[in-house]
């Protein structure tokens, strides 16, 4: 069965917030208790990781994942590629490279951060650093890992372009960090048949770098795909709240929420 898993469904700094707590989240909902951004898609019999946030680890452990077939980051941001050293007891375990998958412009951003983590090494030192290998990608041609089709899309208005990801012509559609979906992005997910979305709402309302709630409904009514999962929310984002305001077919994700495909 594939399906996928929301790792964590919290903004860059989680939920509750250091130091200044829940913000407009009931801290008595167990699901407004969330991890940084994550997702775990488990399709054709693969685990392919979605960005490695500073909650890998304990996401990791949290599911029980044991064997990693591909990482891919949707951009280079600390709350999407802080848990990259964590890739190492993978690396370990399978004494073979990780592959892992990205923009040219992300990776040399992953590089600059963490710039051990690419560096060829020798099989002495393998048990020291993740042996993470390079896969530039572009967006709008396809790749595979193994069997398992995905297209790498271009959003934009974040800081930073960001790239989303098509499993499978539209079994699952992830869309990262965004305020804004490019025409031809647009166009692409208009003619595919658009199964499960899964689409950050960082806070209710637009932030200078984040859509909110009225510029997802827009793209939803554009796409219109079949089921539609908000995540990365930050604690102005109450689970009850996001609930009742979201449009017909989309619910607010919580952590470990497991959504079949
Ligand atoms: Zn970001």
């Amino acid at each position: 069965m594939d399906k996928v898993v929301i790792l964590g469904s919290g903004a860059a700094p989680g939920v509750p917030v250091a130091a200044k707590g829940w913000g407009e989240c009931n801290p008595h909902n167990p699901k407004n208790v969330r991890r940084r951004a994550g997702i775990l898609v488990q399709i054709g019999g693969l685990n392919i990781q979605i960005d490695t946030s500073q909650d890998f680890r304990c996401q990791m452990i949290d599911n029980n994942i044991k064997e990693l077939d591909a990482v891919l980051y949707t951009h280079a941001h600390a709350d999407h590629v802080s848990g990259v050293d964590d890739l190492r007891p993978f690396t370990q375990l399978s004494g073979r490279n990780l592959n892992a998958y990205a923009t040219s412009e992300h990776i040399a951003e992953i590089k600059r951060r963490f710039g051990y983590v690419f560096t060829d090494v020798k099989l002495k030192e393998i048990t020291q650093r993740p042996q993470v290998a390079e896969n530039i990608i572009e967006y709008y041609k396809p790749f595979s890992v193994k069997d398992v089709e995905i297209c790498p899309l271009l959003f934009l208005g974040h800081s930073v372009p960001t790239c989303g990801y098509v499993f499978d012509s539209g079994k699952l559609t992830i869309i990262p960090d965004y305020k804004e979906i490019p025409e031809r992005t647009l166009e692409y997910l208009q003619k595919i048949n658009v199964n499960v979305m899964i689409m950050p709402l960082t806070e209710i309302r637009e932030q200078a770098y984040h859509a909110g709630m009225e510029i997802n409904k827009k793209y939803i009514d554009i796409i219109k795909p079949q089921r539609v999962i908000f995540t990365h929310m930050g604690e102005h984002c109450d689970y009850d709240e996001v609930m009742r305001i979201s449009p017909h077919n989309t619910v607010p994700a919580y952590d470990n929420m497991m959504i079949e495909l």
